[in-house]
């Protein structure tokens, strides 16, 4: 007998009767459930959790290119920078994830995009700190150790690209011998919280930036 048979048709009809009944009696969520192969389609073969996110920073590295970002402290060219991301802190107990750029105390801090302030927030090892979205929502920008804010900041506020947000400083836990800005870029979780996401890198996306079209 054939798969296409009549007695197979019949099979199927009776079967297909039967979850009828069935799902009458179980709700409509029954009758839903799809019938065939067992397993369902093949899933492409799933990636590592390390090859996800290696995927997921080379897209954050080309989203955020497109940004062309400006440099974060007045003054301060991308041929100065110095890629501090892996560096550890605390005498390594966790990872920088950030890049300190040292400039005099004073020095003017602009937003490196256009976009929303967030929060105006004071913490133990960050100081004074501002937390940006971009406009899309996907990053945060942070800039800590300020010496102060701008006049005239407010949570929910746009902020133009170039604005003065604040002067470099060092509140914090940051060494007041050597004021710096320390600057990070946050992917943020679906949940778009400010204090909610994953490093992502600032040093190639600003030396490309710098560098200009
Ligand atoms: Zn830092």
């Amino acid at each position: 007998m054939r798969p296409g048979g009549k007695a197979f048709i019949a099979r199927a009809a009776r079967s297909a009767l039967m979850g009828l009944l069935l799902g009458a009696g179980l709700g409509l969520a029954v009758v839903l459930l799809p019938v065939g192969s067992p397993a369902g389609p093949r899933m492409a073969e799933a990636a590592t959790p390390e090859e996800a996110e290696a995927a997921a920073q080379a897209q954050d590295l080309a989203a955020l290119a497109e940004r062309r970002l400006l440099l974060p402290v007045q003054g301060v060219a991308a041929s100065e920078l110095r890629d501090t991301f892996n560096e550890g802190r605390d005498a390594g107990a966790r990872p920088h994830e950030a890049l300190d750029i040292a400039a005099p105390r004073g020095t003017p801090v602009v937003a490196v995009d256009e976009g929303r302030l967030v929060k105006l927030f004071t913490s133990v090892p960050g100081g004074l700190t501002i937390y940006q979205f971009d406009p899309s929502s996907r990053y945060a920008y942070y800039y800590a150790h300020l010496d102060r804010y701008a006049e005239g900041l407010s949570e929910g506020m746009t902020l133009q690209r170039g604005q003065v947000i604040g002067y470099v400083g060092s509140t914090g836990n940051a060494n007041p011998e050597a004021p710096h800005l320390h600057f990070a870029i946050f992917r943020l979780d679906p949940e778009r919280q400010w204090w909610k996401g994953t490093a992502v890198n600032p040093y190639p996306v600003l030396v490309k930036a710098g560098r200009g079209p």
